[in-house]
């Protein structure tokens, strides 16, 4: 897997989008299987402001990426009740401690007084301000736009801990609890056990993807809520076997990015429907 921190290296893939007004909103499930299939990928404290700019059909670039993949989350807030089985299969998967919540669960309320809750993971952000302040590049962006920790050279100084917008960083102040024996050793990945002295956070199950596999959060969601998704094929799917075209399924729902207007162009989208205020 590719990977850089230099900033002018950056591949910035388009979102989804381009010419797909006649397309289905969504495809059939053998039509998702065999197309990506064809990819190798088939289905087996935010407390105060909650600022979400609409997905702009402006923000549609008319470039094809470089990368194979481009890898999004889209969080259908519509669908999650907020019962937290997304960081539970985190945390069991990456045998992480109770108080680290690689995707976590706000309780949120909007400007009518509603309630509804909001999943957060790394937002794998395009422009990542913890991998710019890195002083010793332990953090990078892979190829596929994943933000990743080499915990090998990750010296724990926690400046990006502070850079993150999006409080999706966390430290490791003691060494991990004993965990199940791995056959591979820790990976940026997969890395497990997390090491202590370092930094950790969501990976978006980078090992499992390559593998056609779901990430733990998305196939654990029994709701049907979390949707990996890839810009190149256009194409995302979630735990209950539903497929979409992603450009549709995100114009459609006019899905947004959290903290937009700070431009660090996150991957991860976010359909509201409960009432939710979206700022201008
Ligand atoms: Fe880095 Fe935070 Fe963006 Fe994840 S959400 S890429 S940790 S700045």
């Amino acid at each position: 897997m590719a990977r850089t921190n230099n900033p002018e290296e950056q591949v910035t893939p388009a979102p989804p989008g381009g010419d797909q007004e006649s397309r289905p909103t969504s495809l059939s499930r053998r039509q998702l299987l065999t197309r990506l299939g064809a990819l190798g990928i088939v289905t087996a404290g935010i407390s105060a402001g909650f600022d979400l700019l609409s997905y702009r059909d402006d923000a549609e670039a008319a470039t094809l990426p470089a990368a194979e993949h481009a890898w999004v989350m889209v969080i259908d807030l519509r669908h999650c009740d907020g019962c937290e089985s997304c960081t539970m299969a985190c945390q069991q998967r990456h045998q992480l401690p109770k108080e680290q919540t690689w995707i976590k669960v706000y309780p949120m309320t909007d400007s009518a007084g509603g309630t509804f809750h909001m999943p957060r993971p790394c937002m794998m952000c395009e422009d990542p301000p913890c991998m710019y302040v890195c002083p010793v590049g332990a953090t990078f962006r892979t190829d596929t736009g994943l933000v990743l920790v080499d915990q090998n050279v990750c010296i724990g100084c926690r400046t990006c801990m502070a850079a993150c917008p999006y409080e999706a960083r966390y430290f490791n102040w003691t060494e991990p609890a004993p965990v199940k024996r791995l056959p591979f050793p820790p990976t940026p990945e997969m890395p497990v056990p997390q090491k202590v002295g370092t930094v950790g956070k969501c990976v978006f199950c980078a090992d499992r993807l390559p593998h056609g596999e779901l990430p733990a959060c998305v196939s654990g969601c029994p709701m049907g809520a979390l949707y990996i998704g890839d810009l190149v094929t256009d194409v995302a799917t979630n735990s209950v076997g539903q497929t979409v075209q992603l450009s549709t399924f995100l114009k459609d729902n006019d899905a947004v990015r959290f903290k937009e207007e700070l431009g660090t162009n996150p991957r991860v989208y976010y359909i509201l429907g409960h009432g939710q205020s979206i700022g201008a």
